[in-house]
């Protein structure tokens, strides 16, 4: 076995010392899926292409370790479907990483594109691996191996990474550099686009860090506005408080709204007259987590499941809110950041309970739709302001809440179903104009 480096050698990555117990999340995808096809009688031919992932890519790469010798890695890439664009989608480095957990992501990441009207597909990838375990310089190669194992199986017009789970813009821009390496030298410059989430000095675009978490901010300020509801004085919970949960959490203060729970994977806090999501943000970079913070009393998992607040942002992994978690939940609206929090028993309790959900292939969309925006600065050699950035991003969002809002109607069904229409309905037209080859 490797002898790892000492625990100040590390990323500042985060990860579970337990990984969240496994279930198939692919099959949740089949069951959201089935349920929107049935409904809008999608045609049995399309439904057939749009079942199955187009690549599924399993690499197995060797890596030198900081103390000497050579430990194995298993990566994955997948690539649900590309009739709308490049592939597109995030790199997550965690245990519980898989294919069926790869294949489920993938898939989201097709709707999703599709949902807001950017010409991406969809794809996922990760490597299974507990990144707390290794020190910074063997991350680094172990992303650079990956990169170099992947191959041409990613490129600027083909497959586009980004970041995801424990994975951040320095990894992107190992991805980047290595990518541009086993290029030839004369066309490297016109190849940055190979990755978004990158820093803003390789190549990233102002407000990609902070844009999932914008995007879900302007998601709950439509929902607000249409059901009368004042942001002012609300109280909110945050589950995970990484890129996603963090910025969530620090974009609503500005509202008024107080965030009053949160849970990450070092523990849960409480604190009913508010905890200040800036002040813990720079707490959990310092302590590797939201545990031990001082301004709120530490509460278990149930207790924080159970908290009474307006608004929930699940923003860790997925299957959180299901048949055995969904009945404590006392909140009027869910905000989905992760991909796939609510299993599909947990959406018939919430529904049941009343409780509204913006589902994830639309509220933690503000992070793709960014990406799109950093890759076409990047092929346009441009540089657009943070108020540019925003403004279309809020244009983009909320664009796909209405048309979102328009299906719920006309189907009389559920967010997350009237959101795969709209997906699903996009690509059968471009299948049936396009036709299948031969
Ligand atoms: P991250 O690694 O920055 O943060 C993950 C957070 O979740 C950490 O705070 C971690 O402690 C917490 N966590 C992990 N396991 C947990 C558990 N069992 N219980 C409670 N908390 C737990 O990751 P991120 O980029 O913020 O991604 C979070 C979710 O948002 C994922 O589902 C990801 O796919 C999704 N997402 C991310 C982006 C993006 O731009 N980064 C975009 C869209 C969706």
């Amino acid at each position: 076995m490797i002898t790892k480096t000492s625990k100040t050698a590390r990323t500042s990555i985060k990860v579970p010392s337990k990984p969240a117990e496994k279930t198939n999340v692919y099959r949740n995808v089949v069951r959201q899926f089935n349920k929107a096809a049935d409904l809008m009688g999608l045609d049995p031919d399309i439904r057939k292409i749009l079942s199955m992932t187009n690549n599924e890519i399993i690499v197995h790469f060797p890596v030198k370790m900081d103390e000497g010798g050579v430990e194995m890695f298993t990566g994955y890439r997948v690539q649900h479907n590309n009739v709308l664009g490049p592939y597109k989608g995030g790199l997550r480095y965690h245990p519980a990483v898989d294919i069926d957990e790869v294949r489920a992501l993938a898939t989201w990441m097709t709707w999703k594109a599709a949902i807001v009207h950017i010409p991406y597909g969809g794809a996922k990838g990760g490597i299974q691996i507990d990144p707390s375990s290794y020190s910074f310089t063997e991350i680094e190669r172990i992303t650079r191996r990956f990169t170099y194992a992947l191959g041409n199986n990613i490129g600027p017009e083909y497959d586009i990474p980004a970041p995801d789970v424990n994975t951040n813009s320095q990894i992107m821009a190992w991805i980047l550099d290595t990518y541009l390496m086993t290029m030839p030298a004369n066309e490297r410059q016109r190849c940055i686009h190979v990755v978004t989430g990158k820093p803003l000095e390789a190549g990233g675009s102002v407000g990609r860090d902070k844009a999932t978490g914008q995007g879900i901010v302007f998601s709950i300020e439509k929902w607000a506005e249409d059901h009368g509801f004042s942001l002012d004085g609300a109280s909110y919970m945050v589950q995970g408080f990484g890129n996603v949960g963090s910025w969530s959490a620090r974009l609503l203060k500005p509202y008024g709204s107080r965030l009053i729970a949160v849970e990450d994977v070092t523990g849960a806090i409480f604190n009913k007259a508010g905890i200040d999501p800036d002040n813990l943000a720079s707490y959990a970079k310092e302590s590797g987590g939201i545990s031990g913070y001082p301004h709120a009393a530490s509460i278990d998992h149930r207790t924080f499941l159970s908290t009474s607040a307006d608004i929930f942002i699940p923003a860790a992994l997925e299957n959180q809110i299901t048949e055995e978690t969904a009945p404590f939940l006392n909140v009027k609206l869910v905000a989905e950041g992760a991909n796939g929090p609510t299993d599909p028993d947990g959406d018939l309790i919430l529904e049941k309970k009343g409780i509204d959900i913006i589902p994830d292939v639309l509220c933690n969309s503000g992070g793709v739709i960014v990406s799109y925006f950093e890759w076409l600065q990047n092929k346009r050699s441009e540089f657009w302001e943070l108020d540019e950035v925003d403004s279309k991003l809020r244009h983009k969002i909320i664009g796909a809440y209405e048309r979102v809002h328009g299906r719920v109607n006309d189907y009389e069904t559920d967010w997350r179903t009237a959101a795969y229409i709209i997906a699903l309905s996009r690509l059968e037209k471009v299948y049936k104009e396009r036709g299948i080859f031969p």
